[in-house]
Parts: structure tokens; C-alpha cells; sequence
């Protein structure tokens, strides 16, 4: 493997401008991928947050669905924040019933969860795998995980506090071989580790 990995940032829709600034702090060099030939030197892809239903429409008409879905399969180190977290998901609840899912993880995400009560919510989280203190979780319409496979590593889940409400308790960030999922957003807090963490998952495999 070269010293700077490429690493790919879905780019059909969403925050990939997010996700690139926090990937090239991780001294990788960052890819956007429109098209199904872009996949061919990636060592790693982040599907980043926006709208799982346009995304994957988009992965359709740009037929790049089932390509990325073979890479993924085939152990592309994947990363989905909130939208890419439902992508990644074997199963949606709330999708729309023409939703793709590119099976990155064997769980089922509730889409929207935490929308129905709030349209954001903000928590502080102790995530499995990263070192400093609790991360600042920002939830935007986010998803949460009903389930997961024995194969599924649970990184993080939201504390069991008084303002928590029904999303006390719930799985919100998780990991299959190397494919890692958050339904929060770290792109958009200026905290690096959860990008650090997916850039030692590609530079290790
Ligand atoms: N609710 C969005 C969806 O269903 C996800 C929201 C987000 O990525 N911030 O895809």
C-alpha cells in the first residue's frame, strides 16, 4: 500500500465537502466518486450523511450500486455517517420501499428515528476504538440500529439519561470486519478521531 491512502467520498449527494476536510486531516488522499470507474483505486469509501432515498436513487441512475456493493463485499473498508449508516444496514424500517441497501453490515436501522420527537439531538458518547473522552454526537433526522448480527461489533450507544427519551439505551455506532457505521455526524463537529479511527481501519487492511 502507497503512505497515502485514497480514500473515496460518495459525491452524488450530502456532505461529502464535510467529510473530504475531515479525511485530508488524516493525511490520506481523498477521492470524489461519481462514477463506477472511480472505485477502482480506492482502499477505503465513506458514504457520508444527507438522504438515503436520493442517494441511493442516485447509485441507481449512476449505476454505481451494484459495483460498490461487489467492493464492499469484496472487504472495501467502508465508512456511512447517519445516511450512509442506513445504506450500509442489510435492513431499513421507515425506508422508502424502492430504497437500495448495499449490505455493508449485517443490522436494521430505524430510519428517521430520532426525527420523529426532535429533529436534532446532541449527546455526549463514550465510542469503543477511540481514545480522549467522550465525542460531542450530533444527530440530525438521524437513524438509530433496532438490531444487529453476533458478527456486529456495538461501538457506541446513547446514555441512559433523563433528556435521552427513547433514544436512551439505543445502538448508534457500529462496526462489521471494516465497514464502520455512526448514525451521528462527526463531520460536522471539527472532531477528527472517528475519521481517524476508519483511516487505521484502511491503512490496516
Ligand atoms: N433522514 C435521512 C435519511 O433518511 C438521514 C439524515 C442525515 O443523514 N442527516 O437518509
Amino acid at each position: 500500500m502507497t503512505a497515502q491512502p485514497v480514500v473515496g467520498v460518495l459525491a452524488l449527494q450530502g456532505d461529502v465537502r464535510e467529510h473530504a476536510a475531515a479525511l485530508t486531516e488524516c493525511d490520506v488522499r481523498v477521492q470524489p466518486v461519481r462514477r463506477a470507474e472511480e472505485l477502482a483505486g480506492l482502499q477505503g469509501i465513506v458514504l457520508p450523511g444527507g438522504e438515503s432515498t436520493t442517494m441511493s436513487r442516485l447509485l441507481a441512475t449512476f449505476e454505481l450500486l451494484e459495483p460498490l456493493k461487489a467492493r464492499i463485499a469484496d472487504g472495501l473498508p467502508a465508512y456511512g455517517s447517519c445516511a450512509g449508516m442506513i445504506m450500509l444496514a442489510t435492513k431499513v424500517l421507515d425506508g422508502r420501499p424502492d430504497q437500495h441497501q448495499l449490505d455493508g453490515i449485517d443490522m436494521i436501522v430505524r430510519r428517521n428515528a430520532f426525527g420523529r420527537q426532535v429533529d436534532s439531538f446532541e449527546e455526549d458518547l463514550e465510542l469503543t476504538g477511540v481514545e480522549g473522552g467522550p465525542l460531542h454526537a450530533v444527530f440530525i433526522r438521524a437513524p438509530w440500529v433496532e438490531s444487529v448480527s453476533p458478527e456486529v461489533e456495538v461501538l457506541a450507544t446513547v446514555p441512559e439519561t433523563e433528556t435521552a427519551g427513547a433514544a436512551a439505551g439505543r445502538i448508534v455506532a457500529v462496526r462489521q470486519r471494516s465497514v464502520l457505521a455512526t448514525a451521528f455526524h462527526p463531520e460536522l463537529t471539527g472532531d477528527g478521531r472517528v475519521h481517524r479511527l476508519f483511516t487505521e481501519m484502511v491503512r490496516a487492511s
